[in-house]
């Protein structure tokens, strides 16, 4: 019964304020969880990333997926009635990510956007999470290792 009541209130919130208040909090507990430690102090990078990693010039963005217009089951529910209308401002959405990222990347920022649909399989969102973060380190690691084997 709380439960309902909690989803309902995070969908209203959710509709009020264009994003996922829920999920944005899921995928910081999990980074923070994997020992990254972020920001929430740089509002005035462009498109105001959800978390900021201000050391390794990093954002993640978490995007509802009815909003940034993800191509998923979720993405695609746009309402019946004043169509044309949801899908104009879902459009516009996409357009102002776009120029966001191209606008980090210009800064020398580099941007993870994880999408709403991404959250309930942690694993797979952990990987992706772990080679935006550590690739360079893994695979340093990997060739240090067999360097050293090769000996
Ligand atoms: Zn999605």
């Amino acid at each position: 019964m709380s439960n309902a009541t909690t989803e309902q209130r995070s969908r209203i919130m959710r509709a009020v304020k264009g994003r996922d208040t829920g999920a944005e909090r899921a995928v910081r507990s999990l980074v923070h969880g994997m020992g990254y430690r972020y920001s929430l102090r740089h509002k005035n990078l462009p498109g105001k990333p959800d978390i900021v990693f201000p050391s390794r010039q990093k954002v993640i963005f978490v995007h509802g997926c009815f909003w940034h217009g993800h191509k998923c089951a979720r993405g695609d529910r746009v309402p019946k009635t004043n169509r044309d209308y949801w899908q104009r401002k879902i459009f516009r959405n996409t357009e102002r990510d776009e120029a966001t990222l191209s606008a980090l990347r210009n800064a020398n920022w580099r941007a993870l956007v994880v999408w709403e649909c991404e959250i309930k399989d942690r694993d797979s969102l952990a990987d992706r999470i772990q080679k935006f973060f550590g690739a360079a380190k893994i695979a340093g690691f990997l060739s240090s290792t067999r360097a050293r084997t090769r000996v």
